[in-house]
């Protein structure tokens, strides 16, 4: 065993608001530079979409990641050093400008200098890469936003394959949320793996994945390479350059600056404890829908006395085994278990997990007469305005079941705090539905209404390691196989 510590985010999606600050904080601090004006390390994309670069998620046809040859073992997806080596000049797995978008500025000194006119002056749109006047703005790093596109462009987003009737595009269908992107700083980055100069690399010491810029020599297979597409081409210097997780601002304790900026507040930054031996293994699962659990195997405990014991041999700082003790990351993405990876059937393990989106389920049961009771809640998750198969594409390698059991937890949890908070009533110990494996098993006070429960009752629900006392998930999915039963 070898262990590392690894900086990663969780993303709340239920919180976030497409309000794009994080991605105009990041492009003012990162890249507001020439060559890279069509560039954004942070993006935040409508669901359903195309993304940016238009279809990054069709890697039938980018080839961005690994995949398993014939005997099992993992291979880049778009070939090794032979295949790299006939196609060095003419890559064609690359994104063209057109995919992503073609920058543009608006011609502002016309409105300040027009002469007095009958006309109001215009400000044209100019190409940032010709300066010449453009007839027609056809695309945009978020031309979907907030669904606009659909439904004529719906059906081209990957996720909807073999769903489609399910996301309908009709009005009173459609739903959307927003996805904001980073790179994932994956464990297992096929981007490094698929540099022939030997540019790209993963620090030791947090894990975050650099560009040596001193050593890119501009053959852009590590922006063919990523599957998420979060590698870019800086046309000026004729460098890649991508999303460094803002390492100077982690390197004195600051937060990334998408994270600081974030209107909704919906990222947590923490380490992760792991094992640099079980990577490979973990990658190398046959099924995909095993990658969730096998990454969750890389993951050390930070608790365990002998893991900190390890990790110190192994180089990691006393204050970053504290750190990864406190670490939010952690704690959603393997304790609690509600954080889940993007695209794992990529096989990079990416560190960049998601909440899944919560918030339309407890709008249309509302909308239906319901109470955000849990048991409601859980015999509706399949009737939601999102299709839980559509998550399941987004997050969890096509597994349904993996999104129902995480946004079962978030209902319980919603449904509890909505009580608690809002009508000042409390669960009775072992019914508030949290106490399955992995959630947090405590109730908080028993009885007593708002003023009773003090600052004893706020800290009461802290989320505690108490074993399960009563498996109410369990209970419910067999109560409701026997009324399908009986039905
Ligand atoms: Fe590399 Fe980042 Fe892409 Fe992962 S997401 S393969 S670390 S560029
Ligand atoms: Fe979402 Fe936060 Fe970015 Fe706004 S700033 S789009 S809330 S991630």
């Amino acid at each position: 065993m070898k262990i590392r510590a690894q900086v990663g985010m969780v993303m709340n999606l239920d919180k976030c608001i497409g309000c794009h600050t994080c991605s105009v904080t990041c492009k003012q601090v990162w890249t507001n530079r020439p060559g890279t004006e069509y560039v954004w390390f942070n993006d935040v994309e409508t669901k359903p979409g195309l993304g940016y670069p238009r279809r990054w998620e069709d890697n039938d046809h980018w080839r961005g990641g690994w995949e398993l040859d014939k005997k099992g073992r993992l291979r880049l997806k778009a070939g090794g050093r032979v295949k790299k080596l006939l196609s060095i000049f003419s890559n064609p797995n690359l994104p063209q400008i057109d995919d992503y978008y073609e920058p543009w500025t608006y011609d502002y000194e016309k409105l300040i200098t027009a002469p007095l006119s009958a006309h109001d002056p215009v400000a044209r749109a100019r190409s940032q890469l010709t300066g010449k006047a453009l007839q027609e703005i056809r695309w945009g790093p978020n031309w979907d936003d907030n669904l606009a596109g659909a439904p004529e462009r719906i059906h081209e987003d990957p996720l909807t394959r073999g769903i489609e009737e399910q996301v309908k595009a009709t009005y009173e269908q459609a739903f959307m949320f927003h996805l904001p992107r980073i790179c994932e700083h994956c464990l297992n980055p096929s981007c490094v793996a698929s540099c022939p100069s030997g540019a790209m690399y993963k620090r030791e010491e947090d894990g975050i994945v650099l560009v040596d810029q001193a050593k890119c020599r501009g053959w852009r297979f590590c922006v063919s390479g990523c599957p998420y597409k979060k590698v870019y081409f800086n046309h000026q210097t004729g460098k890649a350059e991508k999303c460094t997780l803002c390492y100077p601002r982690i390197e004195v304790v600051l937060p990334t600056i998408c994270s600081e900026t974030c209107v909704g507040r919906i990222r947590h930054i923490g380490l992760v404890l792991y094992d640099v031996d079980r990577v490979e293994a973990a990658a190398s699962v046959p099924d995909p829908r095993d990658l969730l659990a096998a990454q969750r195997q890389v993951f050390l405990d930070p608790l365990d006395a002998g893991v900190c014991e390890q990790a110190a041999r192994d180089g990691v700082p006393a204050d970053w085994i504290d750190a990864a003790r406190r670490s939010p990351v952690y704690a959603l993405a393997h304790r609690y278990r509600v954080a889940l990876p993007l695209h794992p059937e990529y096989r990079t393990l990416p560190m960049v997990w998601y909440v899944p989106p919560l918030s339309p389920i407890v709008n249309s049961l509302e909308s239906d007469g319901y109470e955000a009771d849990p048991d409601d809640v859980f015999g509706a998750i399949d009737h939601l305005r999102i299709p839980v198969d559509y998550l399941a594409n987004l997050l969890a390698a096509g597994d349904s079941e993996v999104i129902r059991d995480v946004l079962r937890r978030l209902a319980a949890m919603r449904g509890h705090m909505r009580k608690r908070e809002v009508l000042g009533e409390h669960d009775l110990q072992g019914t508030c539905g949290l106490d399955f494996e992995g959630g947090p098993g405590n109730c908080g006070m028993v009885g007593g209404g708002r003023e009773s429960q003090s600052e004893a009752g706020a800290e009461g629900f802290m989320l505690t390691d108490q074993p399960a006392q009563l498996d109410i998930v369990q209970m419910l999915g067999d109560q409701r196989r026997s009324d399908e039963g009986a039905r």
